[in-house]
């Protein structure tokens, strides 16, 4: 196939997914002689989840030129420092996710190997307490991290959780102003090019047609270019990852916002707590083959806190990806190209990196095969090594009761069972290709749920080292104690 040129370009789907990607592209409309239109059905509607982010969101507000202010009073978002996993190595024990690593190197080593091998020696601070974000996060605070060479104790990094709906809203109206056309309407029927199979043009129920070079498809869960037009593949990875359910609700806030998301444990699953500046997101993910839908109906309600706000909604899903993303001149971005369960809340950040590999494949505006092909390889590399991290949790879980025992039994890729292996017998994180959580975020897991490297050589001077640890456990205590409440910091940037 020789390069075939890209002019118009029309998203199907008006989700976070869709209007991500018309804002991403919408940058450009005033310098290129492209046309992006974007088709969307109010009829059908969206998801309506997706509301916790991981770091990389900074790049793609930072790309479209938006300030950090206005897209937090715009969505109602909050910071997120991390993830609190309750109850998931046991009842009652709890560790966090942060993001950002710990401590600063000893003598060339880094610090979380020098803290294992001092806690062999009887040293007995938690790896936490050399956290500067995860101590934020305990204490409620939350602060702009400090990029200063002289200061890595302070550096962290940060996402946000913010309001799905209103998140598309700020994007359409972006998109909007910058010549992206809106088209509403449900699409009934897609023309393939006799030849060589390429979309072609897609109508919609009021009989008009939209005619297309390239298509994004944003349709969601239902894929309906890549999936049932195209004959895409899907691999259902529900062999390792078997929660195949989520019931999401709404409420009132009763407190103030908590800078970090949290994950608590349940019967079958896990519940996701969301704080936003004026209401929770909740949900609870779970395995049917465990738990009916109506137990986990009542196990969600019974542990909400606010009064609700909407009626909780049922979602199913099929846990994988599709075999590729990007096929013809077809790419998939969002729920249409695979789906994970949102227990690292890595959907919104796949959605970016589709987009960038779909513009960066794009070169000078034509689709190539050669290139196709490598964007659909880095973009399987890319889910794989998420999919990892995401069994990790289960495969190392501390609970005892039927779904969480299965979960510890099952067999794991064996990407993951080797680097389970490299850290139990080296202390080392095994980085491969593609790997979306750096090694900071996989010692984290691995400290949460108790590992205990073997190998590590013992320390020659444990008094001086302990001495360093201390000092750095004491400026941390300092840099927490003068930040501000996470409530009180919004209440500043929200001043226009
Ligand atoms: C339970 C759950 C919790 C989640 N939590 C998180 C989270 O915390 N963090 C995170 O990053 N991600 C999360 N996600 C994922 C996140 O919700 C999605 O990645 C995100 O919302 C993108 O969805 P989408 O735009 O691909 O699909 P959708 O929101 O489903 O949008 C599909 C669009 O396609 C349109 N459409 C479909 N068919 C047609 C048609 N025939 N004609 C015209 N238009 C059509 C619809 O009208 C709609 O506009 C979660 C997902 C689930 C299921």
């Amino acid at each position: 196939m020789s390069a075939r040129a890209v002019k118009r370009i029309v998203i199907v789907g008006g989700g976070t997914a869709g209007w991500m990607t018309a804002a991403y592209l919408a940058r450009w409309l005033d310098k290129v002689d492209i046309q992006v239109s974007l088709i969307e059905s109010e009829l059908i509607g969206t998801i309506g989840v997706g509301e916790a982010t991981v770091p990389g969101i900074h790049q793609f507000i930072k790309d479209l030129g938006i300030k950090e202010s206005e897209f937090i009073r715009a969505t109602n978002a909050t910071f997120k420092l991390g993830i609190e996993f309750k109850n998931w190595a046991g009842d009652d024990k709890t560790f966090f996710h942060p993001f950002a690593g710990y401590g600063v190197d000893i003598e060339d080593r880094p610090f979380y190997k020098t803290w294992w091998s001092a806690q062999a020696q009887g040293y007995n601070e938690g790896l936490e307490k050399f956290c500067l974000c995860a101590q934020l996060a305990a204490a409620g605070k939350f602060a702009l991290p400090s990029f200063d060479e002289s200061s890595r104790l302070a550096w962290y990094n940060y996402a946000y959780h913010f309001d799905a709906s209103l998140f598309a809203k700020f994007l359409r109206a972006y998109a909007e102003q910058r010549h992206v056309k809106r088209i509403e309407g449900k699409i009934s029927h897609v023309q393939l090019n006799a030849s060589d199979g390429f979309i072609q043009s897609v109508s919609l129920d009021s009989g008009e047609l939209v005619a297309g070079d390239l298509f994004v498809d944003c349709t969601g869960m239902s894929a309906l270019l890549i999936g049932k037009t195209l004959a895409v593949g899907y691999d259902d990875w529900t062999h390792w990852l078997p929660c195949d359910s989520a019931l999401a609700v709404q409420t009132t806030s009763v407190a103030e916002p908590d800078p970090f998301t949290r994950s608590t444990a349940r019967t079958a699953g896990w519940q996701w707590h969301i704080p936003l500046q004026h209401r929770v997101g909740n949900g609870y993910v779970y395995s049917s083959q465990f738990i009916s839908h109506e137990q986990a109906r009542e196990e969600l309600l019974n542990s909400l806190t606010g009064e609700r706000v909407t009626e909780p909604k049922l979602i199913r899903f099929t846990t994988g990806m599709r075999k590729d993303f990007w096929y013809k001149n077809c790419v998939a971005i969002g729920l249409s190209s695979g789906f994970l369960e949102p227990l690292e809340s890595t959907s919104i950040s796949l959605i970016q990196t589709g987009i960038n590999k779909m513009t960066g494949f794009l070169v000078n505006f034509e689709i190539d095969e050669a290139r196709v092909a490598e964007a659909n390889r880095l973009n399987r590399l890319e889910y794989e090594r998420i999919r990892d991290f995401i069994i990790l949790h289960y495969s190392l879980n501390g609970r005892s009761n039927p779904f969480w025992q299965h979960v510890s039994r099952m067999p794991i890729p064996a990407t993951l069972a080797d680097k389970i292996a490299v850290f139990r017998n080296l202390g080392d994180v095994k980085m491969l290709e593609q790997e979306s959580f750096k090694e900071e975020s996989w010692v984290s897991m691995f400290y949460g749920f108790g590992q205990q490297p073997s190998g590590l050589p013992a320390s020659v001077d444990p008094q001086k080292i302990q001495a360093i640890m201390q000092k750095m456990k004491s400026a941390i205590e300092k840099g927490a104690q003068l930040a501000h409440p996470h409530a009180e910091f919004i209440r500043t940037i929200d001043t226009p």
